[in-house]
């Protein structure tokens, strides 16, 4: 079947990476199906696709019995930042598990294949640095952020055991941190909050001594690793890392981002948040190898066009949150 001929599922298509998603299984022929419950995602992501014939947006939430016939499935649906996913933790849970089961439901009955966006949550606090797939983990299943990490590591068991059990054809990714147009301003995320105060000349908070790491993929080089993913042959499950393997302390996260900004409002200290990672950063090899997919763009550039992107949303809504 060409991409052309696909009809293509992209639940939490109204969110921040499945609106991208949306934007580029379009620009390569296929009909896009878009299923959100706007927890966090907004109408203003996809409005610009709203009279396309290929386009069409349903608001459902995932953790229902969803009935609909196509040709794959995106499963993206999850809150992704932890001041929304700690908002309504139990949603949060029933969302990655439930919505699985549903999505993979619908997958086993239509015999198409399913993707999985899962996390580097899964690895938790690591212990092994850089993250391989082969390691398990090291998560918290009480604390605070166990709703995000726990329900997407139920949600891959529950893909592989389908895969085992029923046969269905999975696809299991695990995104880093990713950023880029169209993250929420009000999400809590270290690049949206640094950029917002950078722009409108608030102290920018840095969590702790601000020397925990982390790793930052531009999305429409999270979008093309996500597609290459789905492409593969059968044999291909995952679980797979997508991320751009250079890592930054969020100390010069915060002075990258005042450079090019030009700002020189101060750095001030808040407490680090419990079980906040102290490192992350994905090995890509098996990317490498099996999607000859990596990251293009770097992080300067990326966030220049991110805070392009803020600094229109800023100029338009006047630093309101805005749906
Ligand atoms: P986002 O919050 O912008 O998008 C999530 C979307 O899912 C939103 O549109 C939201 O309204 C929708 N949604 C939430 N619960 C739902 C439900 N019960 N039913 C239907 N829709 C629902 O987040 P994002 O950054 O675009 O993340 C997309 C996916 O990628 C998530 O599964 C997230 O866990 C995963 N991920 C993201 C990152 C990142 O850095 N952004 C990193 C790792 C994994
Ligand atoms: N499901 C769905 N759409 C479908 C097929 C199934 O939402 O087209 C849901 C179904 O309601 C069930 C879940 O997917 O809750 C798992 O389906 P499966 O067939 O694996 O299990 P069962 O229905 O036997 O519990
Ligand atoms: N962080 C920070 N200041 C902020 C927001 C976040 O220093 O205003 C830190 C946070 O403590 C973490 C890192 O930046 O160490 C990344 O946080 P984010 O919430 O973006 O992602 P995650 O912790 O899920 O990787």
């Amino acid at each position: 079947m060409t991409a052309f001929e696909q009809r293509v599922l992209v639940t939490g298509g109204a969110g921040f990476i499945g609106s991208h998603l949306c934007d580029r299984l379009i620009e390569r022929g296929a009909e896009v199906l878009c299923v959100d419950n706007f927890y966090t995602g907004r109408l203003r992501n996809v409005a610009h696709l709203r009279n396309n014939p290929s386009f069409e947006i349903l608001r459902h939430d995932v953790t229902f019995p969803l009935s609909v016939e196509v040709d794959q499935i995106y499963n993206l649906a999850c809150p992704a930042s932890p001041v929304h996913y700690q908002f309504d933790p139990v949603q949060t849970t029933k969302t990655s598990v439930m919505g699985a089961i549903n999505m993979l439901g619908l997958a086993k009955r239509l015999k198409v294949k399913v993707l999985q966006a899962s996390t580097s949550e899964v690895y938790g606090d690591p212990t092994m640095h850089p993250q391989r797939e082969e390691y398990w983990g090291n998560v918290n299943p009480i604390g605070p952020r166990s709703c995000y990490d726990e329900g997407k590591r139920c949600a891959e068991t529950l893909f592989f055991d389908y895969h085992r059990q029923h046969g269905t054809e999975i696809k299991v990714m695990r995104i880093f941190n990713t950023y880029g147009p169209r993250m929420h301003p009000n999400d809590g995320r270290v690049v949206s909050n640094f950029i917002v105060q950078a722009l409108t000349g608030t102290p920018i908070t840095l969590y702790g001594d601000g020397q925990q790491t982390r790793s930052f993929c531009y999305v429409d080089d999270l979008v093309a690793g996500m597609m290459a993913l789905m492409d593969t042959p059968a044999d291909v499950t995952g679980p797979i890392n997508i991320g751009n393997p250079v890592e930054f302390t969020m100390r010069e996260l915060a002075e990258l981002v005042r450079e090019l900004i030009g700002s020189s409002v101060e750095l001030v200290h808040h407490p680090l948040p419990q079980d906040d990672p102290r490192q992350r950063q994905p090995d890509i090899s098996q990317a490498k190898a099996k999607l000859s997919w990596e990251p293009r763009v770097p992080l300067k550039d990326g966030l220049a066009k991110t805070i392009a992107y803020f600094d229109g949303l800023l100029k338009e809504i006047d630093g309101a949150p805005n749906r």
